[in-house]
C-alpha cells in the first residue's frame, strides 16, 4: 500500500488563527487524514516528527534564528506551503516596518533589559519567501478552510491547487452585495486577491486586502474606480498598509 503524505504544521510570528482554522475543520479532518499523515502540529498534538514530505508554514520571520529554524524545515520538505497572509505577504506584522526597529522595541518595551536576549533579537519583519523558496499560498487572515482542504487534497493527490489570481469583486459581485464604495467606504476588492468568497463586503465590511494584491491589476478598472470616487493612488497605498506594507504590486498602476 501506497504511503501517505506527510504533513507537518509550524508556526513563527502570528496568531495562530489560521492554524486554528485547520483545527475548526472537526469532522471534515477526518476525510483529510484518509490521504495524509500529520507528523507534527504543535497546536493539536504533542508527537513530532521530522520525516515529512508536506511542511506548511504560519507566521512571519523576525529574527534571525526565525531564519535559521524556517532553512532547516524548508531542507527536510519537499514541497513548503505558506499558510496565512502572515507568511505568505508578512500581514500585519510588516506594518512595524514603517518604523525603525529601536523605536519600535522602545515604544513597546520602554526601557526593560532586553538587548541581550536573543528572543528580542529582531529585523525588518519577512514574508516566507523572503527567506525561502515557496511552492504553495494558502492566502488570507485567516485562511479560509475549503480553500485549505482544497490545496493539500491536491497536493496529497500529486496535482497543482488552483487559486484564483482575479480581484475579490468578482465574488462580490456574484454575491449581489451593493458595493461598498456605494456606501461610502474605501475597499481594496478591486485589488485583491478572489477566493474568500467576497466574506468582508457580503457581511458589510469593506476588503482590507489580506488575501494580498492580484499580479495583474486592471489598471483601467482600478483607475476608473479611483476617479468615479476622488480617490487617488496616495489613497490606495495607504489603505495598503494593513496587509500589504511594502509590496510592490501597490504601485504597479502608478
Ligand atoms: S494570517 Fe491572520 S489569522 Fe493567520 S496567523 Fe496571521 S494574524 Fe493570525
Ligand atoms: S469594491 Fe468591494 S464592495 Fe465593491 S464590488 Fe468590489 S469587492 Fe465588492
Ligand atoms: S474580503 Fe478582503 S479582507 Fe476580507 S477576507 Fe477577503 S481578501 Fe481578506
Amino acid at each position: 500500500m501506497k504511503q501517505k503524505t506527510r504533513v507537518a504544521v509550524f508556526d513563527f510570528a502570528d496568531c495562530e488563527g489560521c492554524e486554528l482554522q485547520i483545527a475548526n475543520l472537526e469532522e471534515e479532518i477526518l476525510d483529510l487524514i484518509e490521504i495524509v499523515d500529520i507528523v507534527s502540529f504543535r497546536e493539536v498534538m504533542k508527537e513530532h516528527s521530522d520525516n515529512y514530505d508536506i511542511a506548511i508554514v504560519e507566521g512571519s520571520i523576525m529574527r534571525p534564528m526565525d531564519e535559521e529554524r524556517l532553512r532547516n524545515i524548508r531542507s527536510k520538505a519537499k514541497i513548503l506551503v505558506a499558510l496565512g497572509a502572515c507568511a505568505t505577504i508578512g500581514g500585519v506584522n510588516k506594518i512595524r516596518n514603517q518604523w525603525m526597529h529601536d523605536e519600535v522595541i522602545k515604544t513597546v518595551y520602554g526601557d526593560a533589559p532586553i538587548h541581550r536576549n536573543e528572543l528580542f533579537n529582531v529585523f525588518k519583519t519577512k514574508a516566507v519567501n523572503e527567506v525561502v523558496p515557496v511552492d504553495y499560498y494558502i492566502h488570507g487572515c485567516p485562511i479560509d478552510r475549503d480553500e485549505f482542504k482544497h490545496v493539500i487534497t491536491s497536493l496529497a493527490l500529486g496535482k497543482k491547487p488552483e487559486i484564483p489570481n482575479y480581484p475579490v469583486c468578482v465574488e462580490c459581485k456574484k454575491n449581489e452585495n451593493i458595493c461598498q464604495f456605494e456606501l461610502g467606504n474605501f475597499c481594496l476588492g478591486p485589488i485583491t486577491r478572489a477566493g474568500c468568497k467576497a466574506i468582508c463586503p457580503t457581511h458589510n465590511s469593506p476588503c482590507e486586502g489580506c488575501r494580498g494584491l492580484i499580479k495583474k491589476a486592471e489598471t483601467k478598472c482600478v483607475w476608473e474606480v479611483l476617479e468615479r470616487y476622488n480617490l487617488s493612488y496616495e489613497d490606495i497605498r495607504r489603505r495598503c498598509t494593513m496587509y500589504n506594507y511594502g509590496k510592490e504590486e501597490c504601485s504597479v498602476d502608478e
